[in-house]
């Protein structure tokens, strides 16, 4: 998608800080970290957000969490803890709308559930 600024980062037009990369997806440090670990697994195909996964993306969303627990791992922060956080929509607060995990970790997080 030409005007989504995490398209454009896996275009290497917008440079980012990777931590990971495979065929299926590409995760790199948060801009604005909200964690001491802050980094962002995204699909190299283009989706809005949640809505717009289907079943046909069933083995991607489960290869983005198991990339996620692995990032975690080689990051040294699985066993102390860490958090998956998927913003889906306005009301969520999403601001990038390029389907998008945050790996967040390296402090103790307040519940919301
Ligand atoms: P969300 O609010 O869930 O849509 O998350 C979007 C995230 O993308 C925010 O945490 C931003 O700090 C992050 N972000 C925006 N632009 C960039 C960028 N160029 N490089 C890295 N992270 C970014
Ligand atoms: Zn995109």
């Amino acid at each position: 998608m030409t005007d989504c600024i995490f398209c454009k980062i896996l275009q290497g037009e917008i440079p980012s800080k990777k931590v990971y990369e495979d065929e299926l997806v590409y995760a790199f440090y948060d801009i604005a970290p909200a964690a001491p670990v802050h980094v962002l697994i995204i699909p190299k195909e283009h989706l809005c957000c949640l809505n717009e996964a289907e079943p046909a993306h069933k083995a991607l969303l489960g290869h983005i969490l198991l990339t996620a627990k692995k990032l975690a791992k080689d990051l040294g922060v699985a066993e102390s803890g860490y958090r998956i956080v998927n913003n889906c929509g306005e009301n969520a607060g999403q601001t990038v709308f390029h389907l998008h995990f945050h790996l967040l970790a390296g402090d103790t997080f307040s519940k919301l559930v």
